[in-house]
């Protein structure tokens, strides 16, 4: 806003200078005097002769010669430049209305407030999200109770801000709380964490402790969840080498096991964690409303500029639920694979999902309607190789 602020004001400035340099009105004010000048030579007009009038016309003319009009007229020319380009500058630092690329959208409050209450649980203000929900006199959010939601969080949360000082222990019981709804009962991550809590026993140079926690927690029952923490490597081998750093106990970091101590460790086990406990409780990793402010930050100035230019076009297109273009948000955005019908050209919906042909070939599901001509038995030939095939042979796909 302030480059825009002063790009205004250099056009302003621009502008002004012309507009001093202006040929046309030192030209009139010479031509004012000459008259002037002759009326006070000759303070009687009846006495003119015809001589003297043809002499005054012909310094008038000289006055506003071709070149003196052709000074005028480029000048005239410049100025309009500049006075378009103190327009744009203008527009561009005005604020952009992007009321014009949502035209009569309103966001149901009540959708809003839950959409927030959500966020601010995500990224674990509790105690802001609390006070919202009092006030916005919220009981659920998508079917599941407040309270229920605040408390699974909470317990996420603590078990991965304990991660953050180094401490597996609340993210392994909260694991072992959860396996019957973690992918593959959690093994993977339980693994990761008791190996994290093995290595920071063996760091802080307590070799006895960590040999009792290799015995109690990593042993038989862990050597199998080895497997699905790195599924190329032997878990019983893992369970031998960990066993061999305990002779480097205190000075893990000068020893052929200092990879173990590498801090990275504990920050993918917790960004483990909290990606399968987010994918448990049915949430999204990323805040929600922070992907849906940076997914409107690439798609609103095309659509705003969409806006400027079609005008009641992009209106009627937008009243009817549709975008008149397509906005390509990037890879970031792309949670499942977009499929384009090759007859219609249509992107597949809810409404009309793509169709496997017996041949192999696939279409939308409106495509086939057509061809079919409604009835499941009717043979029809694939749009893309000879095959021929009925409605009721297409299989619908779930993208
Ligand atoms: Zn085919």
């Amino acid at each position: 806003m302030a480059d825009g602020a002063a790009a205004v004001e250099l056009a302003m400035d621009k502008v002004r200078k012309k507009q001093r340099t202006d040929p046309v009105g030192p030209r009139l004010d010479e031509m004012v005097a000459l008259l002037r000048g002759w009326l006070d030579e000759h303070p009687s007009p009846s006495a003119h002769d015809a001589a003297e009038v043809e002499a005054l016309v012909r310094r008038l003319e000289a006055a506003a010669s071709p070149d003196a009009k052709a000074e005028a007229h480029e000048h005239h020319k410049e100025l309009s430049a500049l006075v378009g380009k103190l327009g744009k500058a203008i527009d561009k630092a005005a604020p952009p209305r992007l009321d014009l690329a949502l035209p009569g959208l309103a966001f149901p409050p009540r959708l809003m407030d839950e959409a927030i209450f959500s966020h601010l649980l995500s990224v674990g203000l509790f105690d802001v999200a609390e006070t919202l929900r009092q006030e916005a006199r919220l009981e659920s959010v998508g079917g599941r109770p407040c309270a229920q939601l605040a408390s699974q969080l909470r317990e996420l949360h603590a078990a991965c801000a304990a991660m953050g000082a180094r401490d597996a222990r609340p993210a392994i019981e909260w694991t072992a709380r959860h396996a019957a709804r973690l992918a593959a009962g959690g093994a993977a991550l339980r693994f990761m964490l008791h190996r994290l809590q093995f290595v920071e026993c063996l760091a802080a140079g307590d070799s006895r402790g960590a040999l009792e926690y290799l015995r109690s927690q990593l042993a038989e029952a862990t050597a199998r969840e080895a497997a699905a923490a790195e599924p190329l490597d032997d878990p019983r081998a893992q369970l031998r080498r960990l066993a061999g750093a305990i002779a480097f106990a205190g000075r893990l970091r000068a020893s052929p096991y200092a990879e173990l101590v590498a801090p990275a460790r504990w920050a993918h086990a917790r960004e483990r964690l909290a990606a399968d406990g987010m994918r448990m409780l049915g949430l999204c990793r990323t805040p929600p409303l922070l992907e849906l402010v940076d997914a409107g930050a690439i798609a609103l100035p095309r659509l705003h500029k969409l806006a400027t230019v079609l005008q009641t076009k992009y209106e009627a297109a937008v009243a009817s639920r549709h975008l008149p273009i397509e906005v390509d948000l990037g890879p970031r955005f792309q949670h499942h694979s977009v499929f384009c019908c090759p007859v219609s050209r249509e992107v597949s919906s809810a409404g009309n999902l793509p169709s496997l042909l017996p041949c192999g070939h696939v279409i939308s599901a409106e495509s086939l309607a057509k061809l079919a001509r409604g009835s499941r038995n009717l043979r029809f030939k694939c749009p893309y190789c000879p095959s021929e095939s009925t409605l009721g042979a297409a299989l619908a796909l779930t993208l």
